[in-house]
């Protein structure tokens, strides 16, 4: 018999119940044992939506984030969370975001630094090690979940990080090497592992995936040793990895001494011959054949067609499983009522995808015959995917085929159009600017709202919304900025604004995926060739312009971004479809400068993180991301200035990358690290202009004139002076103005203070 089991189900909830529970619970709005009940029947629910698989997660649920959880089931937490006054559930709270229900301002601690999990879009809270960390195991949390599934099922498979991973995802804050730490968090696990033993637990799943990274031998030293060092009393180990292949670390990979291996094959099942010749024979398989990562329905009879001789080789051996948690995809398709008709069935949400295991489950158990009926409906949706003039567009394939070096390249270089920018801008040196959003008022969200709602006629929306520019513009002059925006008030999203503009791409109501704590996302679906219905930003930027002497910068979000945050299609390289979306935005970059807006800005802030996760794969991704953000930049004339913006971003890796982009100008944050990001710039001799942030706009605080003299004296020591822009680290939609008004003025005040001391000498 083959086995199914599932490595862990979204927790937000299919309609966000998770997340607004516990931003209720932060209002103070629900109690604890409120809270308590209903992620109780939240659990419950999603084991029972997990009924048909074989072995099912426990310990995947979180109130935040699973490393967190790690690090709390290990004691390691830091310190300046003073646990003893809180309960334990605050503690946690306060660690993640600084604050919990009833902390004030006076009462908060600084949250723990965020970072992205891997290649995906979801972001963990990084562990914290100095030569002081102790770890103690604190299971109570994850025990009373045990025991509560137990009570439905005896089939479940606790998750827990496994402490190479752990320590690899974590920070130090002294000289202390993670991997010094090995030898006091081992005995932690082995206590838990022992623990579950007890409790009669059959198997456990360890998640290891920097297996599938690049690992020092230093690294692949430490797996054997930690692996081999596992108490004899625990429950079976399936060692999972995902978002890769294992590659170079298949070999001793295989010779762990655990039960089971666990392999994403969703992109490439290249390592599976080789594991299936070293894996010792009574050692489980598992492979995860069900994308985690999309959304896209699998093509059974073809996975069957491949899994049928492993499983008779295998036999009981062989499990089946999603390719990683199906935390990175939407919990049920089956809530989505608008979505449109035709792509629906092209698609599988977390549910679904536990279907798709199920059906090939029991082909593969009973005979193809046994689901004769599924299959044949499932061949018939892709059949009808595959051949959906939807998908295709020949005049956007041929442009994409007849993309020369030509389109990607300025007619100048920097040095000579720069001259052309300055002649025909006139700005002053430190020309100030803004990242391109201003504070979304209620009255914003609840206009865009009313209209999406069809509850306000286009004609009101749009004189409500233009009125919010002039507004905007009116405030910008009176603080004095010298380059201008029109505030993006039109926009929920960067990406989602124009995904829902673009052809080849679809919405769901429903697709909301964590990105972090309680915040969700809801990624657009590329489903089909992408072309521009017609200009997507010309009306509310020429609008700007016609208000003002002062040159509007024209605010689009760029082809990586769009890329990066959305579901792509699967049938054809990303390269192609990002390809696609570049020339969309170019026709855009076109249509602004025709209009006679002379500045534009190309957001790209999601470059970084697509990065693949292996070095050697690094360049490719580079080469084509950064020649399509030059394709869709680089068709201006000479005296046209452009701008990107990147932010979250550790630059000191792609540099080289951002460097080629060849944007006349870059903003990026750098204030939250104080002007530490900078370094990268100034190493590389970063040759065109750019804007280091100066103001955090993460913080209520208002930045003081005198800091943000520091801040920009600090840079101009190390990049010319006359190449400095000068801006916050980023938009600004998430503050207030009462907060944006005063340290923008701050920050023009500060501009006018370098002025005048470059005047004087
Ligand atoms: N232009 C966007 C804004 O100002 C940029 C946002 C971002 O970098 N994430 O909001
Ligand atoms: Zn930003």
């Amino acid at each position: 018999m083959i086995t199914t089991h599932n490595l862990g189900f979204p927790r937000i909830g299919a309609k966000r119940e998770l997340k607004f529970a516990v931003e209720k619970y932060w209002r103070g709005k629900l109690t604890e044992s409120e809270l308590q009940r209903l992620v109780t029947t939240l659990r419950q629910k999603h084991w029972q939506q997990q009924d048909n698989i074989d072995w099912i997660p426990v310990g995947d649920f979180s109130f935040y984030d699973q490393v967190l959880d790690a690090s709390f089931i290990l004691g390691n937490v830091p310190t300046r969370t003073n646990i003893d006054l809180h309960t334990e559930l605050d503690a946690y709270f306060r660690v993640a975001r600084g604050r919990s229900v009833g902390d004030t301002e006076a009462s908060s601690i600084a949250a723990s630094e965020m970072t992205k999990w891997f290649d995906t879009n979801y972001h963990y809270l990084v562990p914290e090690f100095s030569s002081t960390t102790e770890f103690k195991l604190q299971a109570d949390r994850l025990l009373a979940q045990i025991d509560e599934a137990l009570q439905l099922r005896d089939t479940i498979k606790p998750v827990i990080i496994g402490p190479l991973t752990y320590l690899w995802l974590g920070k130090s804050l002294d000289r202390t090497q993670p991997l010094d730490l090995l030898n006091k968090i081992l005995p932690v696990y082995n206590e838990l592992l022992e623990l579950l033993f007890k409790r009669g637990i059959q198997w456990v799943q360890i998640d290891e995936p920097i297996l599938a990274t690049d690992l020092s031998a230093e690294w692949c030293e430490a797996f054997k040793n930690t692996y081999s060092r596992f108490s004899k009393n625990r429950p079976r180990i399936l060692l999972a990895s995902y978002f890769g292949q294992l590659r170079e670390n298949l070999d001793w990979a295989c010779e762990l001494p655990v039960d089971g291996l666990h392999l994403d094959v969703s992109v490439s099942n290249s390592d599976v011959a080789q594991a299936i010749e070293l894996l010792p024979a009574d050692m489980i398989l598992s492979l995860g054949v069900i994308s985690g990562r999309n959304v896209w329905k699998s093509d059974l009879n073809t996975l069957l067609d491949w899994l049928e001789p492993i499983a008779s080789r295998l036999q009981s051996r062989l499990w089946i499983a999603p390719s990683c948690s199906l935390l990175h995809v939407p919990v049920d398709l089956s809530n989505e009522e608008k979505i449109d008709r035709e792509i629906a069935p092209w698609l599988a949400f977390a549910v679904q995808k536990l279907d798709e295991l199920n059906i090939l489950a029991t082909a593969l158990n009973d005979g193809r015959q046994a689901v004769a009926d599924k299959l044949k409906d499932n061949a018939e949706a892709i059949a009808a995917r595959t051949n959906s003039p939807r998908t295709r567009n020949l005049d956007v394939q041929q442009r994409v085929k007849d993309i020369s070096a030509d389109d990607t390249q300025r007619q100048s270089p920097f040095p000579a159009r720069s001259i052309e920018q300055r002649q025909k801008l006139n700005l002053p040196i430190f020309p100030t600017t803004t990242i391109g959003s201003f504070p979304q008022t209620d009255e914003i969200r609840r206009t865009r709202r009313q209209f999406k709602s069809g509850n306000m006629p286009e004609p009101d929306y749009l004189k409500k919304m233009r009125s919010e520019i002039a507004d905007c513009i009116k405030r910008q002059e009176q603080l004095g900025l010298d380059v201008l925006v029109h505030g993006e008030a039109e926009r929920n999203d960067m990406v989602e604004y124009f995904g829902e503009q673009l052809i080849g791409c679809t919405f769901t109501e429903y697709g909301w995926v964590q990105s972090y704590g309680s915040r969700c996302v809801k990624p657009p679906i590329i489903y089909g060739d992408i072309s521009r219905r017609q200009a997507m930003t010309v009306g509310w930027t020429e609008y700007a312009q016609s208000l003002t002497d002062k040159p509007v910068k024209g605010m689009l979000t760029g082809p990586v971004t769009i890329l990066n945050w959305s579901f792509v299609r699967d049938d054809q390289p990303r390269q192609t479809t990002c390809a696609q979306l570049a020339l969309a935005i170019r026709d855009e970059v076109l249509d602004l400068e025709r209009v006679g807006i002379n500045i534009i800005q190309i957001d790209e802030p999601a470059i970084r993180e697509g990065l693949p996760l292996r070095h050697r794969d690094a360049s490719a991704y580079l080469e084509w991301a950064i020649g399509c953000f030059r394709l869709a930049a680089n068709g201006v004339r000479d005296e046209t200035q452009i701008h990107t913006h990147m932010c979250y971003s550790e630059f000191n890796e792609i540099i080289q990358s951002i460097t080629e982009m060849d944007a006349d100008v870059i903003t990026i944050e750098a204030s939250r690290s104080n002007m530490e990001l900078v370094n990268a710039f100034v190493d590389f001799e970063y040759p065109n202009d750019i804007g280091p942030g100066v103001y955090d706009i993460h913080s209520p605080n208002i930045p003081s004139t005198d800091q943000m003299v520091d801040r920009l004296q600090m840079v101009s020591e190390h990049l010319p002076q006359e190449r400095l822009w000068v801006n916050p680290d980023c938009g600004l939609k998430t503050r207030k103005w009462d907060e944006v008004s005063p340290a923008i003025e701050n920050m023009v005040t500060a501009a006018s203070i370098l002025r005048n001391l470059v005047a004087v000498n």
